[in-house]
């Protein structure tokens, strides 16, 4: 998994130094031709395997990525390896063998250092997968798994919200500032903006539409996903992504539209005090946003995974359901909905810029971008405004400003809100625990044919038979979107030949994942300069039985659909093919630790870490979102989620942020607890 590409996506203001140095360059060279070298073969049309990390210009690329690390250790850390591998002899061995040898004896060696060369090889096998050829928009490799790649040019389409920038030194008025745009922040602006509050929305990064979504995997992870694209935790167990533009997540996701289950709204009403979670009142507030997002089935046609997905089901007996997204069936095409995960280039989906930002705007919100909160600012243990720093595309401070307001609604995604509290020194001693991730596994099924992957929305059906099989606890069997960067760099490397021969049969590829509601949970903090820091382990002995019982229902699923092969993307790579025991392959492979060194994790849904609850120890917000230990301050995102949803989080985070905003107007039905006199008088 490639690191950070940039401080960019939050705006991180650093400057980067040249480090490597001549010996490191050509020892850097060297490893990325062993990771992706040059492979004689007899039939190979496309020049797939003729090519090398040198033919594609990968040493300097990946020179510059390790330049744009934040994080100096890490950086720092990948020098070393260079230099250890110098020291070792790596260049003057003689042979393809010798120096894969090294780099797997050097992984054997520690933690660190098979973090590290996992980390080279990554990003050397992220770039020749996932990097265009600047003059064509194409990557060579892409003929050989059949991936269309961009359809052309974006389509040039005005921009309909107007946004700002703040004048340096400003200080800006307002009745309540969100911060943060994505799926809280933005049905909390349109809420209470409709209700003829001055709302300033406050984003980080930048405003992107159609015109700017070229359908490149690189491009979208640079502008628009949190620190550029898959990012590990800092213990190396998980790789995260989230959004950050304009939007928030709603630009870039997967357009799944899922209800908030029954038993886990019974668990946050009755274990943690969200009074009417349980009732019609919550009924009320998901049936409003899924209807002001146009959630539809119409919009749903499944492609080969998502075929195979259900023939699989079919045979086992298990439970299918279509998938409703949401999505404008006018503007809806399966061709484009493929790269739906890097920027709707079709306008069909119905992003939070394109619904609830808008209802704000037209309602007399201001949107800032590129506008980065740094600290929540109160006086007496209340809100009085929030200080941020405007920075420029490049990631560059270019001024600060000051927002002053007696209601903040903190709504920066569940790796950044707590990050805020903690530099504002709010929020109590709850602020950061209890992140939940959804930790997921993945088996990929090769199958006889090409599957298209790539064609249609990425997430039309899944498999909820298991979603509750422990206590409320379980999972549900769902599929990725087709990304060739990120394909190329999550199966493990084991062997240079081996890696291309998997990489070359893409296209016959489903990928399926068991997506865990998680019991046990991780932690963000912040380092030195305020920035956040987010530990994750699987630790749960029910975590581990609910992951393990998906892994065998996942590879029954592939083996039921017709696979032929089943990978485990995990250390070693270990694969299953038809007429081996399967159930011997799925003992086997549960041995492997969950995290660094094992199986690789992913996580696209961070929850839980400014929760809801009725306990000032163990939440940090009251039942509906305004915080213990500061009035006026309220949590309008996902880690408001008192426990993981178990389901994918958009439509949940906008129903609790529907209900929040109401509270905060003070125009809910209940009595929503706030300790206050009439949080709409401040509001
Ligand atoms: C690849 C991917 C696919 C997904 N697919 C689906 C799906 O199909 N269905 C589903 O239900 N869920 C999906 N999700 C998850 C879903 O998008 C998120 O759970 C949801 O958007 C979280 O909402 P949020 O309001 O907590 O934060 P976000 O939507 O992440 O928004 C937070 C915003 O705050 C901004 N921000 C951060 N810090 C600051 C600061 N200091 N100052 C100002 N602004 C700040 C960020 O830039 C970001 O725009 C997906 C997520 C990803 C990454």
């Amino acid at each position: 998994m490639p690191p950070s590409f940039s401080g960019r996506g939050q705006g991180c203001p650093r400057r980067y130094t040249r480090h490597v140095q001549e010996e490191r360059r050509a020892l850097l060279r060297a490893v990325c031709d062993t990771v992706y070298p040059r492979i004689e073969r007899d039939s190979d049309p496309d020049g797939f395997f003729a090519r090398s990390a040198s033919d594609l210009g990968l040493p300097d690329a990946v020179e510059d990525l390790i330049e744009q690390i934040p994080d100096e250790t890490i950086r720092g850390g990948l020098e070393q390896l260079l230099d250890v591998l110098g020291q070792q002899g790596f260049l003057r061995m003689p042979s393809q063998d010798s120096r894969e040898q090294l780099l797997r004896n050097l992984a054997l060696a520690s933690a660190d250092a098979a973090a590290g060369v996992s980390a080279l090889a990554g990003m050397t096998l992220f770039l020749a997968y996932g990097a265009p050829d600047p003059e064509s928009g194409q990557n060579p490799n892409w003929r050989t798994f059949g991936y269309p790649g961009p359809a052309g040019p974006p389509p040039q389409v005005p921009k309909p919200l107007e946004v700002r920038a703040p004048a340096d030194g400003a200080t800006i008025e307002a009745d309540v500032c969100v911060v943060g745009s994505g799926s809280g922040g933005g049905v909390i602006a349109a809420t209470l903006a409709k209700q003829g509050k001055h709302v300033v929305v406050l984003e980080a990064s930048g405003y992107f539409n159609e015109s700017d979504f070229a359908q490149l995997e690189l491009k979208a992870y640079q502008e628009m996903f949190w620190r550029g694209g898959p990012t590990p935790s800092a213990d190396g167990n998980i790789s995260m992504q989230a959004g950050t533009t304009l939007g928030g997540g709603t630009t870039i996701n997967w357009t799944n539209c899922l209800r908030t289950t029954d038993w886990v709204r019974s668990d946050w009403a009755n274990d943690h005090g969200l009074e009417g979670l349980d009732g019609s009142d919550y009924d009320r507030h998901l049936d409003s946003v899924l209807a002001r997002i146009g959630a539809t089935d119409k919009c749903s046609d499944l492609n080969g995974p998502q075929q195979r997905m259900k023939e699989a089901a079919d045979a086992l007996d298990w439970s299918f359901k279509t998938i409703v997204r949401n999505a404008n069936p006018e503007k809806y095409s399966p061709d484009s909905a493929g790269h739906l995960g890097f920027g709707d280039q079709s306008g069909s989906k119905n992003s939070g810029d394109r619904t609830w930002l808008r209802d704000a705007f037209e309602n007399g919100a201001d949107l800032y971008v590129r506008s980065r909160a740094q600290r929540v600012l109160t006086e007496n243990g209340r809100a009085t405004g929030v200080e941020a720093l405007h920075i420029d595309a490049e990631g560059n401070v270019v001024g600060s400003f000051t927002v002053r307001t007696p209601t903040v609604v903190v709504a920066c995604g569940s790796l950044e809100s707590p990050a805020l509290l903690l530099r504002s020194g709010i929020g109590g001693p709850a602020v950061g625990n209890y992140l939940r991730l959804h930790p997921c596994v993945a088996l990929v099924g090769s199958y006889a044919e090409d599957q298209r992957a790539w064609w249609g929305a990425p997430q039309s059906g899944l498999v909820d038979e298991f979603a509750n099989v422990e206590d409320g606890y379980g999972f549900l069997i769902e599929s990725v979107q087709y990304a060739p960067g990120l394909i190329g760099s999550a199966i493990p490397w084991v062997s240079a030949e081996t890696h291309k021969d998997l990489v070359a049969r893409a296209k016959y590829n489903a990928t399926f994942v068991p997506l865990p509601r998680d019991r046990g949970h991780g932690r963000v903090e912040v380092d030195g300069s305020g920035e956040a820091v987010v530990w994750y382990s699987v630790e749960d002995e029910q975590d581990r039985r609910t992951i393990h019982l998906g892994i065998d229902k996942v590879a029954e699923a592939h083996r039921a659909g017709g696979a032929v092969e089943i990978a485990a993307l995990a250390t070693g790579l270990p694969s299953w093919r038809r007429g081996d025991d399967l159930g011997r392959f799925t003992e086997r492979v549960k041995r492997i630790p969950l995290g660094r060194g094992g199986w690789r994790l992913f996580t696209a849904h961070q929850m839980g870490t400014c929760r809801m609850g009725a306990d000032p120890q163990t939440s940090v917000a009251g039942p509906f979102g305004e915080l213990h230990d500061t009035k006026g301050v309220w949590i309008g995102d996902a880690s408001a989620f008192p426990t993981a949803s178990g389901t994918n989080p958009m439509v949940t985070v906008m129903a609790l942020a529907h209900r929040t905003a109401e509270a905060i107007a003070g125009t809910t039905e209940e009595t929503h607890g706030s300790r206050d006199a009439e949080p709409a008088a401040h509001a």
